[in-house]
Protein backbone atom coordinates (compact mmCIF):
# COMPACT_ATOMS: atom_id res chain seq x y z
CA UNK A 1 0.00 0.00 0.00
CA UNK A 2 2.42 2.61 0.90
CA UNK A 3 4.39 4.35 -2.24
CA UNK A 4 6.20 6.91 -3.21
CA UNK A 5 9.42 6.80 -2.11
CA UNK A 6 8.92 4.74 0.79
CA UNK A 7 9.81 0.93 0.65
CA UNK A 8 7.55 -1.41 -1.07
CA UNK A 9 7.45 -3.11 2.01
CA UNK A 10 6.85 -0.32 4.33
CA UNK A 11 3.35 -1.29 5.30
CA UNK A 12 5.32 -5.02 6.27
CA UNK A 13 7.74 -3.23 7.95
CA UNK A 14 5.53 -1.16 9.95
CA UNK A 15 3.83 -4.55 11.56
CA UNK A 16 7.12 -6.32 12.10
CA UNK A 17 8.91 -7.78 9.22
CA UNK A 18 12.65 -8.80 9.30
CA UNK A 19 12.87 -6.13 12.12
CA UNK A 20 16.37 -5.13 13.35
CA UNK A 21 15.31 -3.59 16.58
CA UNK A 22 13.34 -6.77 17.60
CA UNK A 23 16.25 -8.97 16.47
CA UNK A 24 18.53 -6.18 18.91
CA UNK A 25 16.08 -6.93 22.16
CA UNK A 26 17.85 -8.43 24.76
CA UNK A 27 21.11 -9.45 22.75
CA UNK A 28 23.25 -6.43 24.76
CA UNK A 29 26.26 -4.58 23.21
CA UNK A 30 26.35 -4.69 19.76
CA UNK A 31 28.99 -3.14 16.88
CA UNK A 32 26.73 0.06 17.12
CA UNK A 33 26.04 0.33 21.16
CA UNK A 34 26.23 -0.67 24.59
CA UNK A 35 23.34 -1.88 26.51
CA UNK A 36 22.82 0.02 29.23
CA UNK A 37 19.35 -0.72 31.50
CA UNK A 38 16.40 -2.97 30.80
CA UNK A 39 14.01 -1.41 31.94
CA UNK A 40 9.87 -2.31 32.44
CA UNK A 41 9.21 -1.40 28.97
CA UNK A 42 12.01 -0.16 27.53
CA UNK A 43 16.01 -0.93 26.84
CA UNK A 44 18.51 1.58 26.74
CA UNK A 45 21.62 1.92 24.70
CA UNK A 46 24.41 4.02 24.33
CA UNK A 47 25.63 4.69 20.54
CA UNK A 48 29.42 3.85 20.21
CA UNK A 49 29.80 6.69 17.12
CA UNK A 50 28.86 10.06 18.11
CA UNK A 51 30.51 13.37 18.79
CA UNK A 52 27.56 14.10 21.49
CA UNK A 53 29.10 11.95 24.36
CA UNK A 54 25.89 10.47 26.33
CA UNK A 55 23.78 9.72 23.17
CA UNK A 56 21.12 7.07 24.10
CA UNK A 57 18.70 5.23 21.85
CA UNK A 58 15.56 4.10 24.05
CA UNK A 59 13.38 0.92 22.32
CA UNK A 60 10.26 -0.24 23.15
CA UNK A 61 11.38 -3.93 24.15
CA UNK A 62 7.59 -5.49 24.77
CA UNK A 63 6.92 -6.79 21.19
CA UNK A 64 6.81 -4.60 17.71
CA UNK A 65 5.44 -1.69 17.88
CA UNK A 66 5.88 1.52 15.63
CA UNK A 67 4.09 4.45 17.03
CA UNK A 68 3.15 5.27 20.65
CA UNK A 69 -0.40 5.13 19.52
CA UNK A 70 -0.22 1.39 19.09
CA UNK A 71 0.19 1.40 23.14
CA UNK A 72 -2.17 0.93 25.54
CA UNK A 73 -2.47 4.21 27.98
CA UNK A 74 -0.54 2.09 30.67
CA UNK A 75 2.16 1.09 28.26
CA UNK A 76 2.23 4.71 26.77
CA UNK A 77 3.15 6.09 30.19
CA UNK A 78 5.23 3.56 31.09
CA UNK A 79 7.17 4.12 27.92
CA UNK A 80 7.71 7.77 28.47
CA UNK A 81 8.48 7.80 31.96
CA UNK A 82 11.29 5.38 31.25
CA UNK A 83 12.09 8.04 28.20
CA UNK A 84 12.20 11.17 30.71
CA UNK A 85 14.08 9.03 33.25
CA UNK A 86 17.08 8.36 30.68
CA UNK A 87 16.93 11.96 29.96
CA UNK A 88 17.43 13.23 33.37
CA UNK A 89 20.36 10.89 33.66
CA UNK A 90 21.85 12.00 30.59
CA UNK A 91 21.48 15.54 32.09
CA UNK A 92 23.26 14.53 35.59
CA UNK A 93 26.04 12.98 33.67
CA UNK A 94 27.04 14.71 30.95
CA UNK A 95 25.60 18.37 31.86
CA UNK A 96 24.44 19.30 28.18
CA UNK A 97 22.52 22.39 27.46
CA UNK A 98 19.81 21.16 26.02
CA UNK A 99 18.50 17.29 25.65
CA UNK A 100 16.40 16.73 22.09
CA UNK A 101 14.16 13.98 22.19
CA UNK A 102 13.92 12.55 19.39
CA UNK A 103 11.16 9.05 17.94
CA UNK A 104 11.16 9.29 14.36
CA UNK A 105 11.01 5.75 13.22
CA UNK A 106 11.03 6.72 9.15
CA UNK A 107 14.22 4.00 8.69
CA UNK A 108 13.38 1.33 10.89
CA UNK A 109 9.51 1.44 12.19
CA UNK A 110 10.03 -0.19 15.83
CA UNK A 111 8.83 2.31 18.45
CA UNK A 112 12.23 3.74 19.90
CA UNK A 113 13.12 7.59 20.68
CA UNK A 114 16.76 9.06 20.41
CA UNK A 115 17.73 11.26 23.79
CA UNK A 116 20.29 13.41 22.04
CA UNK A 117 22.29 15.90 24.54
CA UNK A 118 23.06 19.27 23.20
CA UNK A 119 26.05 21.22 24.65
CA UNK A 120 27.82 24.44 24.38
CA UNK A 121 29.45 23.64 21.66
CA UNK A 122 27.17 22.32 19.92
CA UNK A 123 27.13 22.06 15.70
CA UNK A 124 23.70 23.52 15.15
CA UNK A 125 22.78 25.38 18.29
CA UNK A 126 18.92 27.19 18.45
CA UNK A 127 17.81 24.05 15.61
CA UNK A 128 17.36 20.99 14.95
CA UNK A 129 20.08 18.85 14.57
CA UNK A 130 21.41 16.56 11.34
CA UNK A 131 22.48 13.20 11.23
CA UNK A 132 25.44 13.47 10.11
CA UNK A 133 26.37 16.38 13.37
CA UNK A 134 25.03 13.45 15.63
CA UNK A 135 27.49 10.31 14.36
CA UNK A 136 31.08 9.96 14.06
CA UNK A 137 33.19 8.06 12.19
CA UNK A 138 35.01 6.81 14.95
CA UNK A 139 33.84 5.01 18.30
CA UNK A 140 34.51 6.08 21.82
CA UNK A 141 36.38 4.36 23.29
CA UNK A 142 35.17 1.33 24.86
CA UNK A 143 35.95 1.75 28.43
CA UNK A 144 35.08 5.18 28.23
CA UNK A 145 31.79 4.10 27.30
CA UNK A 146 31.16 1.32 29.91
CA UNK A 147 32.28 3.88 32.45
CA UNK A 148 29.78 5.79 31.26
CA UNK A 149 27.03 3.06 30.70
CA UNK A 150 27.96 2.23 34.68
CA UNK A 151 27.22 5.80 35.55
CA UNK A 152 23.85 5.72 33.89
CA UNK A 153 22.92 2.76 35.48
CA UNK A 154 23.64 4.01 38.92
CA UNK A 155 21.68 7.20 38.11
CA UNK A 156 18.82 5.42 36.59
CA UNK A 157 18.57 2.73 39.33
CA UNK A 158 18.73 5.74 41.92
ZN1 LIG B 1 10.31 -4.43 16.07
Amino acid sequence: MASGGWPADWDERMAGKDCPLCAALGQGDSSYSVAVLAGQFTEVFLERRTRLPGYCVVMWRLGHAAEPDDLDPAQASGYWAEVVAVGRAVRARFGPVKVNYMTLGNMVPHLHTHVVPRYLDDPAPGGPIEWAQIHSADPVPEAELHHQAADLRVLLAG
